[in-house]
């Protein structure tokens, strides 16, 4: 088979993956730092590395994926106290509202979700691997990364260490050797929680924690890393240089990076107001249609919601959830039928087969190259309008028609968005039954009575007694 290609930040290039291990993949992808739900950019990235996931276990591979939570920060102290609870309420908190949206939106969970707090004596040890391998100091409690210790630093950015001190502001109480160092290890502030160190109370820098997970969970040298773009400097830069010093081996063969979700045209941003909330989003919004957008551009392309992006994809969904339908009304036809038809295959026929394999391989294609999910769904599309112009052919038989459902509900399977619910008619029942009691709790009569009225249009009679309602089909 054709190799899997894909587009490495590191290098600037598309490469073949050729992995560590054959048929394996260690995975890690930066997870979020948990002080409040997850807005809509984050959702987009775990959604593009939870479908490029998908993918390569599509593909055969065993992926062992980790995505840290970082519970420890300087925006979780600052909320908690805020809200008058403690750091460790309130991340725990958003980490269980993480995983509820996460689930909202068919994101499965990773094999491994490590925690800054669970890792503390092993940041501890590797903080003093790097003092000891000359990579490091102390100054007053807090141990940085000295920067010119690692020859390559500046290589995933393709900056200079010129270009890189310009970048930050230069501080005269500044107690680093160089403004490109960074802490691996802050010593305590007054009302911050704290650990003890060999270096006194404190916690650790925020980039120091990844290195030390994929140490812990993936071994020191892995397949794929990824992360939002904006992580590539400092974060990813200073994982590299945390990584390799202390390894002495390549970190990660790939870098991947997704690109930036815009508003309306304009960058998110909670100051202006143009920003949304996952949460907020999934109130009002069916969670397929919001994850078949999220995927509608390349995972490396900018992408601009609108509301009218979000009716477009819609739209899309609505078409091949009806292509299902409409082969499901197709395939309950033909079996009330059965006995009459006397010959069924055992499979599809020759020339349904074929199409089946070319609607595969093209969706194949598309996302060999670089995950390009929005080449993937235009397969899809192209398989549907396929599928539907043979529908009418008055010979199809049921192995054919399963076979055409099978390939669509599998591709979008693979891109993670399941197939549509359907309501049997005692879940919407059971439902209008609720609503109408609640409508009554509401001395909301009218609406009751409407509920009643609709039922009974439907054949269903309601029947109140003292053990609740009841319900039957009229005679
Ligand atoms: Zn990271």
């Amino acid at each position: 088979m054709v190799a899997i290609v894909l587009y490495n930040s590191m290098s600037g290039k598309k490469e073949e993956l050729q992995t560590i291990e054959p048929g394996k993949i260690r995975f890690y992808a930066c997870g979020p730092t948990v002080y409040n739900y997850f807005h809509l950019g984050n959702a987009r990235m775990f959604i593009s590395f939870d479908t490029i996931r998908r993918y390569l276990e599509y593909r055969g591979y065993e992926v062992r994926f980790v995505q840290n939570f970082t519970d420890v920060d300087d925006r979780i102290i600052q909320r908690a106290n805020e809200l008058g609870i403690s750091p460790r309420e309130l991340a725990e908190k958003n980490i269980q509202d993480y995983f509820d949206d996460a689930a909202a939106l068919y994101i499965q969970p990773a094999t491994v979700h490590p925690r800054v707090t669970e890792c503390i004596p092993e940041i501890i040890q590797y903080i003093d691997d790097l003092i000891k391998g000359g990579h490091a100091y102390e100054r007053n409690g807090n141990v940085y990364f000295d920067t010119s210790s690692f020859d390559e630093y500046g290589k995933l950015s393709h900056q200079s260490p010129e270009d890189m001190r310009a970048g930050f502001r230069v501080d005269v109480q500044e107690e680093k050797d160089d403004p490109t160092d960074f802490a691996l290890w802050k010593a305590v502030k007054p009302g911050e929680e704290f650990w003890e160190s060999p270096w006194g109370p404190g916690r650790p820098g925020w980039h120091i924690e990844c290195s030390v997970m994929n140490a812990l969970y993936l071994g020191e040298e892995i397949d794929i890393h990824a992360g939002g773009r904006d992580l590539i400097f400092p974060h990813h830069e200073n994982e590299i240089a945390q990584s390799e010093a202390h390894s002495g081996e390549v970190f990660a063969r790939y870098w991947l990076h997704n690109g930036t979700l815009n508003i309306n045209g304009e960058k998110m941003s909670k100051s202006t107001g143009n920003f949304i909330m996952t949460r907020d989003l999934l109130e009002r919004q069916d969670p397929r249609t919001i994850r078949f957008f999220l995927l509608s551009a390349h995972y490396r392309h900018p992408l601009n919601y609108t509301e009218e992006a979000l009716v477009q994809a819609e739209q899309g969904l609505l078409r091949i959830d009806r292509l299902v339908q409409s082969i499901d009304h197709r395939i309950s036809a033909l079996k009330e039928i059965q006995d009459i038809v006397s010959v069924q295959g055992t499979g599809p026929r020759d020339t349904v087969a074929s199409d089946i394999e070319r609607i595969r391989t093209e969706f194949v294609t598309a996302m060999d190259d670089d995950f390009n999910t929005a080449d993937g769904i235009s397969a899809i599309f192209e398989g549907v309008r396929q599928i539907n112009s043979r529908l009418n052919e008055t010979d199809m038989t049921i192995a054919d028609l399963e076979g055409y459902r099978r390939v669509v509900v599998e591709l979008m399977s693979v891109i993670g968005i399941p197939e549509k619910q359907v309501q049997t008619l005692e879940e919407e029942v059971a439902e209008l039954i609720e609503e109408r009691i609640q409508a009554r709790k509401n001395r909301n009569f009218g609406r009751a009575d409407e509920i009643r009225d609709e039922l009974k249009h439907r054949g269903i009679i309601l029947e109140d007694t003292p053990q609740g309602t009841r319900w039957s089909f009229a005679e």
